[in-house]
């Protein structure tokens, strides 16, 4: 595929300025037509979908068929989200025009879209967080038009489900312009996007280098955007000293699986395993040792990321007090990931930042504290994380407030006792974190509430019932749940 030419990323965005005007007027039940219907398009792709994006990414025909599971669910569940409509956070209060000393004025706010989204395919996830993945659902579902910088690595798989949109915009009797789809091999393409003045917010998920560049980019802007970057994570594991005394082999088996799951290449891949030395977090170093060398290597997304991933790796391995646990007994071919695990001081730890940055792949450090005041050390030297996970008994968890209270000033999300990866899309989700793992920890890219990211309140003062959305209406026509002088109900003002 050709780089999309400046001219046609302007052509894009002048066009979808223009959808958007029709778009954002759009009521919450026709979008959730669209919506509904990308679905379906993407599922009656059939199989060529995921043929080829088998062929692009490397990933197993049952992950492909899982992840379009994912994408055509999440587009429901943003259609979902529209029809029950309480999203918009409608709150309304009421004139009192014999207030003294001053009458107070009817007020009523609530979210409105923010305009043209850039979105950047994400190389990991083809399907769920690329062309109609979760950044486009949400800013379809907002009411934004959205413009796809689709991901080097994988075009035919992105321009298979571009067709899916358009056929749906048609469809649904929506213009085309609503959805735009450009390419680009070379960093200019990106560039332009962020700084076309008609680009409100940008969508991003991949490298901290690629996210921070892009958000100083946007901030560099005479009109600086809001950038959500999901940068990368070493998603940090605490595990407790009776946890590992009880059932050391099973927690090994488990998150042998985690951090091997897809060859390594998720952002929550549990990067850091962090325990008090002692025999049974050998007995557990040694159950993962044996169950990463049984698991064979397995091709990554593309030739750039396997390159990165051995480079990082072996700089890792070569960090001092860095020591080699256990490989895979079978032998990396060409672009396969080594499934390696690797052990380290706490000390050395805290004095080497390069064993803090993420390993993109199949590969875990474990890190071997001296007593709970070493483990607490190493979580408060910490940077930003998207998830962290604790292995403990129940009765030590409660002993061990201090160390989620720790936690949950570097995390979005913290784990008791299963795995970080699979983030499961649902109305509860936080898939965020501290920067670096994001650049606004506030919102989530997963889940019904990654809407927010794309929408912002409106305050209408005094304003006659017909000029106000249906939504403000005091009528309530919609039947949606809304703050009225404080109060929720869904009724009538
Ligand atoms: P990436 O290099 O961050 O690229 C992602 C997208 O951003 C691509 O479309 C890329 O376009 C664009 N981009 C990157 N830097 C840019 C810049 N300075 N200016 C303009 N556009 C820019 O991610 P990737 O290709 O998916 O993988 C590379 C590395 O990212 C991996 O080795 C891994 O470490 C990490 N990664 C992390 C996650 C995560 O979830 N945390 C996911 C995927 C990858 P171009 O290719 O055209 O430059």
């Amino acid at each position: 595929m050709k780089d999309s030419t400046p001219l046609e990323i302007d052509e894009a965005l002048q066009k979808a300025q223009i959808a958007f005007q029709t778009y954002k007027n759009t009521s919450g039940a026709q979008k959730a037509i669209l919506l509904r219907m990308i679905a379906s398009e993407i599922e009656n792709l059939g199989n060529v979908l995921i043929t080829t994006a088998m062929e692009e990414s490397n990933l197993p025909e049952g992950r492909l068929v899982g992840e379009r599971g994912r994408t055509v669910g999440q587009l429901r569940l943003f259609a979902d989200l529209l029809s029950e409509g309480s999203w918009v956070e409608a709150s309304i209060d009421t004139a009192i025009p014999d207030r003294t000393p001053a009458p107070k004025p009817d007020i009523r706010k609530m979210l409105f879209p923010l305009g043209n989204i850039v979105v950047f395919g994400a190389s990991n996830f083809p399907l769920a967080f690329s062309t109609a993945g979760g950044d486009t659902a949400s800013a379809l579902a907002s009411g934004c038009t959205v413009i796809v910088k689709a991901h080097p690595a994988h075009p035919e798989t992105s321009t298979l489900v571009a067709g899916a949109i358009w056929k749906a915009l048609e469809k649904c009797n929506l213009p085309k312009e609503i959805f735009a789809h450009l390419y680009g091999r070379s960093a200019d393409v990106g560039k332009n996007l962020v700084l076309h003045p008609l680009t409100n917010a940008v969508a991003f998920t991949g490298s901290f280098l690629g996210g921070k560049a892009l958000f100083d980019l946007a901030n560099q802007r005479k009109k600086p955007i809001p950038v959500f970057a999901e940068m990368g994570s070493i998603n940090p594991v605490l595990l407790l000293p009776e946890a590992l005394k009880n059932r050391a082999e099973s927690i090994a088996t488990q998150f042998a699986g985690s951090i091997t799951l897809g060859a390594g290449q998720f952002c929550t891949k549990p990067g850091i395993l962090i325990g008090i030395e002692s025999p049974d977090l050998d007995v557990f170093t040694n159950y993962l040792a044996q169950n990463i060398s049984a698991i064979k290597p397995a091709t990554m997304l593309y030739d750039g990321i396997a390159h990165n991933y051995d480079y990082q790796r072996l700089i890792t391995l070569a960090q001092t007090g860095v020591r080699l646990e256990a490989e895979s007994a079978t032998i990396a071919e060409k672009d396969q990931a080594m499934p390696t695990i690797a052990s380290v001081a706490a000390q050395d730890f805290l004095k080497n930042s390069t064993l803090h940055e993420e390993v993109f792949g199949a590969f875990a450090l474990i890190i071997r504290c001296k007593n709970k005041q070493e483990m607490q050390e190493i979580v408060q030297d910490l940077e930003g994380q998207l998830t962290a996970t604790i292995i403990a008994e129940p009765d030590e968890l409660l002993a061990n407030r201090d160390l989620v209270e720790d936690l949950k000033a570097i995390v979005g999300r913290i784990v008791f006792n299963s795995v970080p990866t699979g983030v499961e899309v649902c109305y509860s989700m936080h898939h965020g974190g501290i920067f670096p793992a994001t650049t606004d920890s506030r919102f989530t890219s997963v889940g019904a509430s990654a809407i927010k990211r794309f929408a912002r309140p409106i305050c209408l003062q005094g304003f006659p019932e017909q000029m106000l959305p249906p939504e403000l209406q005091s009528t309530n026509p919609l039947n949606i749940w809304r703050l009225v002088n404080g109060k929720w109900n869904n009724d009538k003002v």
